[in-house]
């Protein structure tokens, strides 16, 4: 030999275990299961079902099968690829298509085997020839607009919308929804909800049909669905934020007894040196477009993490106790610390829906996925902790 006594490098994680490092969003199954079932308790004491949404997870099928097991009655997604995705991964329950289809994915959307929301005549006829032409029904719910001019007809189109639905035999009225609180932040109330109930029944007693499902709205009607005294027509929502964050997006304020923190966005530090709070030489625009106010708090220690833009909304991380966040560039996020931190040490980040959102499409962030889906109370968590 050459003398050369050699030590086995030590291995992370314990033998047989991946080795899990890097910029990662750990997502806790059992925290979103948790959720999820204790959603759909306190809805369906109400008499509403749960449509569990897995857009903001891009239709991951670990995702949506423990939400279908919490015991939602089927699963939702703004984008077909994604519930082509859970498709071709046996996810098999209902799913329904969120967003108004897209002409030229027609075809997918009728063979994905989902309902899908409709609000214009045009393309509810080229679903029912793509549905007749694969022998198929397809099931339709059609939204109405109730004031926060997203998408719906308006309300005095609601009948013609759905007399011609009835037209079209490769077509089944399986309901009506609404959409609130996305693009203006309208919120769902005893009026607009009552307005909705109210269309139902006409729709039911001008054509004589049954209108099975009436979606009242997102996770934003939570407030509403559990503290009005009556619901309504409304037996169905469509819940995606308050599942995985817990947390009502009005005012983004916790939900009593929800996991919050079933997301974590964990970076690594890539540089970390005493540096003054207040930049020298002749102040121009960032690379964003943006002049920076600079808050002067003397020398700091400033630690850099391989974070970015590219990865996450970086205005949307919650650092950890002692940890600021100061900015952040297209690959670099500034925080200060307390102390020097060593390059590779982890700090762990708590993302809001944007955050999520961002991370899940970028390339750079990994999906590790902690817990069985087996779900875990707050109170033990806390506990744990
Ligand atoms: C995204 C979306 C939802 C879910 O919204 P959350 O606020 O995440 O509950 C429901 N309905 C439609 C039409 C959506 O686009």
């Amino acid at each position: 030999g050459d003398g050369v006594r050699r030590v086995p490098r030590p291995r992370r994680g314990g033998a047989g275990r991946r080795d899990v490092r890097g910029l990662r969003l750990e997502i806790d199954l059992d925290k979103i299961g948790y959720n999820a079932r204790e959603l759909v308790e306190r809805t369906s004491r109400r008499g509403i079902s749960v449509t569990a949404v897995t857009k903001a997870v891009l239709g991951c099928p670990d995702i949506a099968q423990v939400m279908c097991a919490a015991g939602a009655i089927s699963l939702g997604d703004s984008r077909v690829e994604n519930l082509e995705r859970m498709r071709t991964a046996h996810v098999d329950g209902p799913m329904l298509l969120l967003r108004s289809p897209m002409p030229s994915q027609i075809d997918r959307i009728v063979r994905a085997d989902a309902m899908s929301v409709n609000t214009e005549t045009e393309v509810l006829s080229a679903l029912a020839s793509a549905a007749r032409s694969s022998g198929r029904v397809h099931d339709v719910l059609i939204m109405v607009e109730l004031g926060d001019l997203r998408e719906g007809v308006m309300p005095d189109e609601l009948h013609d919308t759905v007399r011609h639905v009835l037209g079209l035999s490769a077509l089944r009225l399986r309901g009506v929804g609404a959409n609130l609180a996305c693009r203006n932040g309208i919120e769902p109330s005893e009026e607009n909800m009552a307005e909705l109930s109210a269309m139902v029944t006409s729709v039911e007693t001008t054509f004589g049909v049954d209108v099975e499902i009436v979606s009242g709205g997102n996770s934003a009607n939570l407030d509403w669905a559990l503290g009005s005294s009556n619901q309504g027509r409304i037996n169905n929502l469509r819940v995606g934020e308050s599942v995985l964050l817990g947390r009502e997006p009005l005012r983004r304020r916790p939900i009593e007894g929800l996991h919050t923190d079933a997301f974590t966005l964990v970076g690594e530090v890539i540089e970390s040196k005493r540096k003054p709070t207040k930049p020298w030489g002749r102040p121009g625009q960032n690379s964003f477009g943006e002049t920076p106010r600079i808050d002067d708090r003397g020398v700091i220690w400033q630690t850099i993490l391989a974070i970015g833009r590219q990865d996450t909304d970086t205005a949307d991380l919650s650092a950890p106790e002692g940890i600021e966040i100061l900015g952040a560039s297209s690959d670099h996020l500034i925080a200060q610390t307390a102390d020097r931190m060593s390059c590779g040490d982890e700090i762990r980040f708590e993302p809001g829906y944007s955050a999520i959102l961002r991370s899940m499409t970028s390339p750079f962030v990994t999906q590790h996925h902690v817990g069985s889906g087996t779900p875990v109370g707050v109170r033990n968590s806390v506990a744990g902790l």
